[in-house]
């Protein structure tokens, strides 16, 4: 089975603010939610039209995010392409 070789790259990160900071600049709406485990920015998930998560991940190559949905606790690795667990 595969694995994520990035987990030492998690921190114990706090979001900056429950909103895509990005969007909100540029005075788009997002869809869901998605924490950087590295640094702490938050940004807007694939479905959303700016996908920040993932421009996040291309510049500052950060690999892992996490769902900051109510009720979700998943995470992923853009590099593996693995679903990871939070507690
Ligand atoms: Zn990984
Ligand atoms: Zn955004
Ligand atoms: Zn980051």
């Amino acid at each position: 089975m595969k694995g994520c070789t990035h987990t030492d790259q998690i921190r114990d990160v706090k979001p900056h603010a429950h909103a895509c900071e990005e969007c909100l600049k540029k005075g788009d709406t997002w869809v869901h939610l998605r924490l950087c485990m590295t640094c702490g920015n938050v940004g807007c998930c694939d479905s959303s039209k700016n996908q920040h998560a993932t421009k996040h991940f291309h510049s500052a190559k950060h690999p892992i995010i996490k769902s900051i949905e109510p009720g979700e606790n998943w995470g992923w690795c853009y590099i593996d392409e693995v679903e990871l667990d939070f507690p």
